[in-house]
């Protein structure tokens, strides 16, 4: 070896693994480690005990209390942060000064365990900052896993102050542990670009706004912890958000980057971010087929912005000018042809990051992908990417000093005075006008405006033909489920923000009494966009032919005034999900949980074979199984399986439809829709209730992310109860836990011939029912391989007399002939129809 190689191996091995040469010194740097009485360290950080000095300075909560976790034991590998927490029963505070103003990160760490004082998985609470919520009603799921919930702050004051307001049935709140630190000045830049139809435009102000870290993905790399960041975060690996997993590639290099000429620095992202990436599959691509890497990000749903940061470092190029490609954020463009070696002046391995702006779009997600342009060299590498960072964007103007809190609290004044006159004013006007309607019996209407969307035209779609020159109403004509936009506006209180009981795909959920008392759910397609019409109608035509005890009903519809709302029947305990986890809702025991799943097994197993038949849900999961006051659940959500913006050619078109984590991987293979992808959905389900945890938790680590996945582990082990929510420890029967698993594996198969049909299920759970009830078990050959014909009846409650419409004969007709069939109707189509 001669020196110059050594020195490069120094070098090399230097830069891997400590990052902290000319490490960032941050001006404020509080590091807290909350109901401890001593100084911890962790990943060579001291974390100083609030329960004594100096650590205690920082903390005023009267009556707040520290307790530990009681056998550190049972949770493995659990950071020395988790093992204690404060917990507090009226509002408290953490204060700590601040030497220099500007971007601060605070990073909150929260462990919901279980002392003989408290269960933390209950706790409910908001926590701000300088006055600035930034968690509203929060929880934490009882995982084995502590959650960090990371903030960028700009602090203007001479402080940073968290407060924490316990809130729920047990009014507490808590913390693990906190951190305060100066960020780099320029880690937050103040512009970014805005990514949208009308194509790109700045977007300024991000400096002023709290940024709530929602994904950090180290692309085609490992895992980063803090103790290998230059900042402190964690990175996680990207496999798990890669669409077509074929389609990339990894890349690395053991050399480090240099930083010079990108404008990128090292507390941008650590080295191990920009020495791997993935590339194009070559490899994996049809000569003649352009196709893109595609990522997609699960988000919560609201109407937030989002700050992406995408990272790069072109390693791979011999030479500068090699690599063109193009950047797309939710299928809009965001950079098109870009050269890496131009933006760096012509140098290689140079780290640069791009920012950008995007606006939630209806499907709650974030798609990413990366795909060739136009100038892309034949035959070398034609995309990569190696780090993105997703925040959302905190509406917190006013922010900042007491003089502008004042301010704030003095427009908060003012608008409720104007908002409550204007509302006064609006809800005498529509008493006024509902008087007239009514007495005018029906308001005249000029013919065409009873559907101011119609003549209905959706691309290559069969139903171009059902509707053409018709509406909604012919197609569910005299049902007498048309109600008039003055009753919605009456029973929502014209769509009192107040009333808002969810929001979806489709658009928000209102909570609505009609005027004979009836409770009903009034969900409302967003006012003047056609996006979701087809659904819509789906909807409409699917649900007023079914009744039954175990699908939510559909009371009405109302299609005036350009708008799409939607009518049920109002379920009072909302969805199955929340009360899973997340919500501190209290647990459901075992037997509820059973019955709910029979319950919504039923709903399925009815749409697939009911008189009804052939109709595939396409969209299960546990915020789409409600639950009435009586726990009795019940399937919704049947044509709003939501409709993204549309592809163009250029894009790895999929066309499937469906939620993150719940998606038949074979039919996001094969695109091919069978009602055996509800059975692989409802089998996440099952999970999801005996695990009281999301399909997805990204923030989990890589092999927990996917539910599916890590109870398959753990079932193949043979130890499921390792993951059973806490709360059922010890009070499921070893025979009734065999055979949920069993059966939920089952649903999981990986073809969906094996897997088994709805019946199949229906009956399994009825089984674990009973298993837990008597623990009696039954002759073995009575066992799963009973088939459907066997299952019981489903309950049916009468359905609608005979003049319910029925999507017609011409129309199905020409669903099963033409291969672009709408993707509405490929949804009513069982394998058996096609
Ligand atoms: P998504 O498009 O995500 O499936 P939806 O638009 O169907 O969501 O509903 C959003 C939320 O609104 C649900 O999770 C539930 O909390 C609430 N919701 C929907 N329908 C009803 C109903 N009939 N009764 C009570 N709550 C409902």
């Amino acid at each position: 070896m001669n020196l110059a190689s050594i020195l490069a191996f120094i070098i090399t091995a230097h830069f891997a693994v400590s990052p902290s040469s000319a490490a960032f010194a941050p001006p404020d740097n509080y590091l807290i480690n909350c109901g401890s009485v001593e100084t911890t360290t962790v990943d060579n950080r001291d974390f100083k005990g609030d329960s004594s000095s100096p650590g205690s300075a920082f903390l005023s909560a009267a009556g707040s209390s520290s307790i530990a976790v009681q056998n550190p034991n049972s949770y493995p590998g659990l950071s020395d942060l988790y093992r204690t927490a404060r917990v507090f029963t009226s509002v408290s505070r953490y204060e700590f000064g601040v030497t220099k103003n500007g971007t601060h990160m605070v990073r909150l760490h929260f462990f919901a365990f279980n002392s003989q004082k408290h269960d933390l998985g209950l706790a409910q609470f908001n926590v701000s900052v300088n006055g600035y919520p930034i968690l509203s009603g929060f929880s934490v799921d009882r995982t084995k896993n502590g959650k960090i919930k990371e903030f960028f702050v700009n602090v203007q004051d001479v402080k940073v102050v968290v407060v924490f307001t316990p809130l729920g049935r047990l009014g507490i709140a808590f913390v693990n542990a906190i951190e305060v630190i100066s960020a780099p000045d320029e880690l937050i830049a103040d512009g970014a670009q805005l990514v949208r139809t009308s194509g790109p435009e700045n977007y300024v102000g991000l400096r002023s706004k709290i940024l709530e870290t929602l994904h950090r993905i180290n692309v085609g790399g490992a895992k980063i912890t803090p103790f290998n960041d230059t900042l402190w975060r964690d990175w996680i690996p990207d496999e798990e958000f890669l669409v077509v997993k074929n389609a990339a590639k990894r890349v690395s290099r053991s050399t480090p980057p240099n930083y010079e000429q990108g404008g990128a620095t090292r507390e941008t992202a650590p080295d191990q971010v920009y020495i791997t990436a993935q590339v194009m599959n070559m490899a994996d691509v049809i000569s003649s087929a352009l196709f893109n890497i595609s990522w997609v990000f699960p988000l919560s749903p609201d109407n937030s912005r989002y700050f992406v940061r995408m990272h790069f470092c072109d390693f791979v190029s011999t030479m500068p000018h090699q690599l063109y490609f193009n950047v797309y954020i939710n299928n809009y463009s965001a950079i098109a042809d870009l050269d890496l070696s131009a933006v760096t002046f012509n140098s290689l391995a140079t780290p640069y990051y791009k920012d950008f702006v995007v606006d939630s779009n209806s499907l709650n997600s974030i798609r990413v992908s990366v795909g060739p342009s136009s100038l892309s060299i034949p035959g070398k590498v034609n995309a990569i990417l190696n780090g993105l960072e997703i925040m959302r964007i905190m509406n917190n103007d006013g922010l900042g000093s007491q003089g502008g809190s004042k301010k704030k609290r003095t427009w908060i004044l003012v608008g409720a005075i104007l908002g409550g006159f204007f509302f006064i004013c609006f809800v005498v006007l529509a008493f006024l006008l509902m008087g007239k309607c009514m007495k005018k019996e029906k308001p005249k209407q000029k013919p065409a405006e009873s559907s101011a969307w119609s003549p209905l035209t959706v691309r290559g779609s069969s139903y171009t033909k059902v509707s053409e020159g018709t509406t909604t109403a012919s197609l569910a004509h005299n049902l007498g489920l048309k109600i008039s936009f003055a009753e919605i506006q009456y029973a929502t209180n014209s769509f009192d923000k107040k009333l808002i009981i969810g929001s979806g795909g489709f658009g928000m959920v209102f909570k609505g009494v009609l005027q004979d008392g009836t409770e009903v759910a009034v969900k409302r397609g967003v006012p003047g966009s056609r996006q979701g019409l087809p659904e819509f109608q789906t909807e409409i035509t699917v649900l007023s032919k079914i009744r039954h005890r175990h699908l939510v009903s559909l009371i009405g519809y109302c299609e005036e005034q350009s708008e799409m709302i939607l009518v049920y029947e109002f379920m009072e305990k909302g969805a199955l999900k929340s009360h899973l986890y997340g919500t501190g809702m209290p647990p459901l025991s075992w037997k509820q949980r059973l019955e709910i799943c029979i319950g919504s097994a039923r709903g399925l197993h009815y749409l697939h074979t009911g008189s009804a038949q052939g109709i595939i849900h396409r969209d299960v999961k546990s915020t789409n199984i409600l639950l009435d006051e009586n726990y009795v659940a019940k399937v919704a959500d049947f044509g709003l399986s939501r409709a993204g913006p549309c592809l163009d050619e250029t894009h790895v078109s999929t066309g499937v439809k469906g939620s993150f984590g719940y998606l038949d991987p074979e039919y996001f293979k094969r695109q091919q829709l069978t009602d055996k992808s509800d059975v692989y959905s409802f089998g996440v389900v099952l999970f999801e209730v005996l695990c009281a945890r999301p399909a997805i938790d990204p923030l989990l680590s890589r092999e927990q992310v996917n539910l599916a996945e890590w109870a398959m582990l753990w079932q193949k082990r043979g130890m499921l109860e390792q993951i059973v929510d806490p709360f059922l420890t010890g009070k499921i029967k070893t025979d009734s836990l065999r055979k949920f698993g069993d059966t939920a594996t089952k649903c999981l198969a990986d073809y969906g011939v094996d897997r088994p049909t709805m019946g199949d299920v229906l009956w399994n759970l009825e089984y674990a029912l009973q298993l837990q009830e008597t623990g009696m078990s039954r002759e073995p050959h009575e066992d799963s391989s009973t088939n459907a014909t066997e299952i019981p009846v489903p309950v049916l409650i009468p359905r609608i007399p005979s003049t319910t419409v029925r999507i017609d004969e011409d129309n199905t007709d020409q669903s099963s002939s033409d291969m672009s069939t709408s993707k509405v109707f490929s949804q009513l189509i069982t394998s058996e129809g096609r």
